[in-house]
């Protein structure tokens, strides 16, 4: 019997090793990794550079704390941060994990409104769908029922706007119109609740988990951009799962142009090595609140040596393996295959993404976009299905958090063409069975 618990009772075999794509279970039966973990392991498992760079590191120091050292390791990385993230975001505060890293992202929103006198302001508005995390804070910004219902009430629950989905509302996401139709209502929103009330604006560049890779129409990233400037909002990026090249850039955000105010990164920056997780910020946001006394925040193991000698080597091998361009590459063919298997296959009713991060979602009837009835739990069964065949993918529910089956495909950017092909025949026949 186990003592280990975790959200649902389902068992899943003992995991025995990994290497590159591929894992393998203590049954000698190998998986694809199609899905990257949940979207972490960007550079595939057991890189040997970066197993390298944590033994080097465990035989100088594992754990330095932070209020007691500087190490090598995490200033290193954090100048590697700065230089790869916009210009003017150059401070970079370490954490373990995406939780943490939004948790940090809001408190220091929060310190630089009470260090540049607008205490009133402490409203969070959000989109839904969306995943920020699942401490309390971070929930109180996600749009997905399913995870917040459980707690609710919230420990204060924050306004949220829709997430731009065009598809959903028959409109073009080419024509700039519905870009700004959808981030007006960020501006309706902070109107509604007092632009001295609000702090910031939280959004996934494309959201992952939440909306299956949904990328934003024409024109709203400027306008959101715009909108933020003019009411005095910090928007921060949400790149823990888009960072660390997952889309084809470094940043999602770079897609637009986008200059966030605050980047928060997780996932792919320990890309499974280790627990890390980072927020850039603005200098001028930093030096307002270090100016007023510090930033009163921080977890035991934030920027500990080791995760950040890892993260480093992680961000060496994107640089050296040019892992942003073969993600660009890569998700183009994957995409073009996923929409094969769309003419295929009548249940895929939309398919989409950008990068790696690329998505379909099952519909009862393409023309009226009607969900699968709930109750089957679509997505689910498809990923336990590939499963058995040796694929790994990642499902979750695309409406709201109640409703809809999307199922994510995000390998790792190391893939290559034979990979796409062994993913696509093994999505094809999971879908035949599904359907039988
Ligand atoms: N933000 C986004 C966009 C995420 O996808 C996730 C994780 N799925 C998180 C935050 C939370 O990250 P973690 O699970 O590492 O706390």
């Amino acid at each position: 019997m186990s003592n280990l618990f975790y959200q649902s009772g389902a068992k899943r075999p003992v995991l025995d090793h990994a290497q590159g794509v591929y894992m393998w279970d203590q049954q000698g039966n190998r998986y694809l990794d199609g899905s990257s973990g949940a979207m972490v392991c960007n550079i595939g498992h057991s890189n040997p550079n970066v197993l390298a760079a944590m033994r080097r590191q465990m035989e100088k120091s594992t754990f330095g704390y932070r209020l007691h050292f500087e190490t090598e390791a995490s200033e290193a990385l954090a100048n590697k941060l700065a230089e790869l993230t916009p210009e003017g975001l150059n401070k970079v505060f370490f954490v373990s994990g995406g939780s943490e890293a939004v948790e940090s992202a809001m408190k220091l929103a929060r310190q630089y409104a009470i260090a540049t006198d607008k205490p009133t302001r402490w409203k969070v508005i959000s989109r839904s769908p969306s995943y920020h995390g699942c401490t309390l804070g971070a929930l109180a910004v996600t749009g997905y029922s399913s995870l917040t219902a459980p707690f609710a009430p919230m420990m204060q629950e924050m306004p949220k706007i829709p997430a731009p989905r065009a598809y959903l509302d028959g409109l073009d996401p080419n024509d700039p119109k519905t870009g700004i139709h959808y981030a007006d209502m960020l501006e309706a929103q902070i109107l509604r609740e007092g632009p001295e009330t609000v702090l910031a604006f939280i959004i996934e560049p494309i959201g992952g988990a939440s909306t299956g890779a949904l990328v934003p129409p024409v024109g709203y990233m400027d306008r959101i951009r715009q909108i933020c400037d003019q009411y005095g909002v910090v928007l921060i990026a949400d790149e823990v799962m888009t960072g660390a090249g997952r889309t084809g850039t470094f940043l999602g955000c770079e897609h637009w142009g986008l200059r966030p105010d605050i980047v928060v990164m997780s996932k792919g920056l320990g890309a499974g090595y280790v627990p890390l997780g980072a927020v850039i910020a603005d200098d001028k946001i930093v030096d307002a609140v270090m100016d007023k006394g510090g930033f009163a925040h921080g977890f035991t193991y934030a920027g500990n040596p080791l995760a950040c000698a890892a993260g480093l080597a992680v961000l060496d091998e994107i640089a050296s393996q040019n892992l942003c361009a073969n993600a660009t590459s890569t998700g183009d063919k994957l995409i073009a295959r996923l929409h094969g298997l769309m003419q295929k296959h009548d249940v895929i009713g939309d398919v989409r993404g950008k990068g790696l991060l690329t998505a379909f979602e099952f519909m009862a009837d393409r023309s009226t976009k009607a969900p699968l009835p709930p109750h089957l739990n679509a997505h689910q069964l498809f990923v336990d299905l590939a499963y058995a065949r040796g694929l790994i993918v990642y499902s979750r529910r695309t409406r709201d958090g109640i409703a809809g089956d999307h199922i994510l495909v995000c390998p790792p950017l190391i893939i290559d063409d034979t990979h796409i092909d062994e993913i696509i025949t093994g999505l094809d026949a999971t879908l035949t069975e599904f359907m039988t």
